[in-house]
């Protein structure tokens, strides 16, 4: 790209109170809270993609907030205050962002969440059953509901699968339409005055007494008082100090299957396989733990070893009876890290993070853009 000219660099990048890096879930939050705290504030996105090209307009769409066995397994390692503490900043999130952008705007349908459980999960299952009064105690007091999760077997022959022995229903979890909530949430941000510019990768920073510079990867400079990094799966490029390890997730979709039994949101294989019906099609994607070494990297990309164990599954478990065509697949770039707590904080001088979104983005994405723009406005 030529250099910036003139009139380019004084009508379009000058007197930016914020600079946000990434237009994704939380990029456009963070603007969306700035901008609704102070209208003034002159907020500007540069996001690297024609659209934001990371996992807010890739994933699958759960509106989740924890699955039995990923609560017992987080519990063998952390105290009850922590792990309830992220399910409850779950729940809240979730219902922030329902309130935000209506259950119309994101087509949020609750129709439960599933675990499933083959003959090689006979023991997890076992410890759900040993737990489930626990869990459910606890999970009252968040979100007042008694017996969110219940045994479900009796669905296995309704939803036709084949190979499961048990299901246990989350039956506070639900579904959304993810490209909705995406244009939902860009048409608040372009509404309340933020400026998105798209195609323009951010490729250092430099931070100064009086702000941040930034430039690009075609060498352009752009100042601003203050710097957001929202790049979740990206940032390590960015800032090699801040830990966020890229977890890249296939995903497919079928061509639509007449009278399709599937309804709800399911977890399989320890959480790293999911699936759900939209649209009278499955929509499956995960099992990156078949092919872990090649999955942590931020290069989208196919991977056929996961892609037959996908293909396999949609045969053997999750339509068996009914004949499929496969129609769409893409991958998406996850952040993980140690922990699952997000991490929110100001990484040099004018300069902040909000990055690290994990597994349950859509739940938490809306209030982490909160929680930065609170963090802006007060330091
Ligand atoms: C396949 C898949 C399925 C998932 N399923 C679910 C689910 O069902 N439920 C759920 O809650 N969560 C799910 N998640 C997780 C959820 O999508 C993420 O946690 C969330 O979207 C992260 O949002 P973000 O804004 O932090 O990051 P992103 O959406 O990745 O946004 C980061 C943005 O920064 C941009 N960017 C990066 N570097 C630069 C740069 N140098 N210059 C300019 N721009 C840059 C990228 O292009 C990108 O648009 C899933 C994720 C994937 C990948």
């Amino acid at each position: 790209m030529p250099r910036l000219s003139y009139w380019e660099r004084q009508s379009f990048f000058s007197n930016i109170d914020v600079l946000i890096i990434g237009s994704g879930i939380v990029g456009l939050s963070t603007a969306i809270h700035l901008k609704e705290s102070n209208p003034k504030l002159q907020v500007v996105i540069i996001e690297r993609g024609v659209l934001p090209i990371g996992a807010s307009t890739r994933n699958a769409g759960f509106a989740c907030f924890g699955s039995m066995t990923e609560l017992i397994d987080d519990l063998s390692t952390q105290s009850e205050a922590e792990v309830f503490g992220i399910v409850e900043k779950r729940w809240k999130g979730l219902k922030a962002l329902r309130s935000k952008l209506s259950d119309k705007q994101l087509d949020y349908k609750e129709w439960g969440g599933y675990e499933v459980f083959t003959n090689s999960d006979i023991d997890s299952y076992k410890q759900c059953l040993a737990e489930m009064s626990h869990l459910n105690n606890r999970l009252k007091e968040i979100i007042g509901t008694s017996m969110v999760y219940q045994k479900s077997d009796n669905n296995i022959n309704t939803f036709g699968f084949d190979q499961t022995k048990h299901l246990i229903v989350n039956t506070q979890e639900g579904q959304i339409n993810t490209g909705m909530m995406m244009k939902g949430l860009l048409e608040i941000a372009t509404t309340a005055g933020v400026k998105i510019y798209n195609g323009i990768e951010i490729a250092d920073w430099e931070t100064h007494s009086n702000g941040v510079t930034v430039s690009t990867k075609d060498e352009w400079t752009i100042d601003a008082s203050k710097l957001v990094v929202a790049t979740n799966a990206f940032t390590t490029k960015l800032f090699p100090t801040i830990q966020v390890t890229p977890a890249r997730n296939q995903v497919l979709i079928t061509k639509p299957i007449p009278n399709l039994k599937v309804k709800g949101c399911f977890h399989y294989d320890k959480g790293y396989v999911y699936f759900r019906n939209i649209d009278e099609r499955i929509l499956l994607g995960g099992a990156r733990n078949v092919d872990l070494q090649n999955e942590n990297t931020d290069e989208f990309g196919d991977n056929k070893k996961i892609d037959a164990v996908l293909s396999n599954l949609l045969k053997e478990v999750i339509l068996p009876n009914q004949p499929f065509e496969i129609d769409q697949k893409w991958s998406g770039i996850l952040g993980v890290g140690e922990s699952k707590r997000p991490i929110i904080k100001k990484a040099a001088q004018n300069i902040y993070v909000a990055v690290r979104l994990g597994g349950m983005g859509v739940a938490i994405g809306y209030g982490v853009g909160a929680d930065a723009a609170k963090l802006v406005l007060s330091n």
